[in-house]
């Protein structure tokens, strides 16, 4: 049953399999979330990609409506279940670095779990692993069924990344596999800022790419708002890039010059002409305009100083209120 793959490097064998999946207020999707990613596990056994002991950890990530209590009983009916559920909400990406910590398998595929990254991409995902890569990445071929506005920011916002230097996979978001080394190595990085779609670059293991059209929601409702968009894009900028810093000095060194120039200007006038500048507004104008610029330079500073104090707390990065299902069935619970 086992597939062994030989490559130039490397010798894999089919993993088992553990696919995370971060859950907030998902009850309406939920049950064929579940049954979908089991019926792919089934035909991924079935193929001989993976092991049996393969299992799906849903993470609940302080969900208000009922899904923590659809995935105990999941977690106490299936053995293929574990469900890991976090003290209170702490965002997506803690919520899967929660998930990923929980795993022990050789290979772990983390997904959304409204279903938009189709699971059958898995499959796919698995051979490029055999093939001898460490980090296979998910890539939206098209995405039709994103609003105009999200698919123009996000365009806009991989090229503004490419331009900061930092390398990041185009049109790649949460659904990826890794290897159990790439995982481990992934949860040493200590920040508490979280963005894990470029700290997975980071890794520099053999990776490869399965592209796939993503999908609508299959039900109930985006959890990111503009809001949270936002603020997890400018999460990527400031733990990734120092090119705001950068372009502040590059301001100053500007306004520095303009302002030699018109120093300059005004000595000329005053010598050659005798009378001084006239009017308030060559006065006024610079004045306000250097003040919002200033301004604007302190608010990039205090951001990144910001995150600096977020990370120096060295704070964890989620608490854990219960796991059920980790280990081989005896009760229902583990620590
Ligand atoms: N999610 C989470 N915690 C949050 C917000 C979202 O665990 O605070 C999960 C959510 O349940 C889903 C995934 O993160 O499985 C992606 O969220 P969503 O599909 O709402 O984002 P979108 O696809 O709209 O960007
Ligand atoms: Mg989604």
């Amino acid at each position: 049953m086992e597939t062994v793959t030989r490559c130039a490097h490397s010798v894999v064998q089919a993993p088992s399999l553990a696919v995370v999946v971060p859950c907030y207020n998902e009850e309406a999707v939920l049950l064929e979330t579940y049954a979908e990613l089991m019926s792919t596990l089934e035909q991924l056994q079935a193929s001989g990609r993976v092991l049996a002991s393969s299992k799906v950890y849903f993470v609940d990530d302080g969900s208000q409506d009922a899904t923590w209590q659809m995935l105990e009983q999941l977690a106490a009916t299936d053995s293929r279940v574990v469900a890991v559920a976090l003290s209170r909400n702490r965002g997506h990406q803690n919520a899967l670095c929660a998930g990923l910590a929980q795993t022990v398998e050789d290979a772990v595929v983390s997904i959304d779990a409204d279903l938009q990254d189709g699971p059958e991409n898995i499959a796919p995902m698995i051979d490029a692993y055999l093939e001898g890569n460490e980090v296979v990445f998910g890539v939206r071929k098209q995405r039709d069924s994103d609003t105009f506005f999200k698919r123009l920011t996000a365009e806009g916002y991989y090229r503004v990344m490419q331009r900061l230097g930092v390398d990041l996979v185009f049109n790649h978001a949460d659904f990826r596999l890794m290897s159990r080394r790439a995982v481990d190595t992934l949860l040493q990085y200590p920040e508490t800022n979280l963005f894990l779609r470029g700290m997975v670059r980071e890794l520099g293991f053999r990776s490869s790419v399965v592209e796939y059209a993503r999908r609508p929601r299959q039900a109930g409702e985006s959890k990111y708002p503009l809001r949270r968009m936002l603020s997890l894009a400018w999460k990527g900028v400031t733990a990734f890039s120092i090119a705001p810093l950068r372009a502040i000095t590059l301001m100053g060194v500007l306004a520095g010059c303009l302002s030699l120039a018109l120093i300059v200007w005004v000595l000329c006038v005053k010598v050659f002409s005798g009378d001084a500048v006239p009017g308030w507004a060559s006065i006024m104008v610079p004045v306000l305009f250097i003040g919002s610029v200033q301004l604007l330079c302190l608010g990039v500073i205090g951001e990144y100083l910001g995150k600096i104090y977020e990370e120096v707390k060295r704070r964890p990065r989620y608490h854990l209120r219960e796991v059920i299902g980790r280990f081989p069935r005896e009760g229902t619970e583990a620590p």
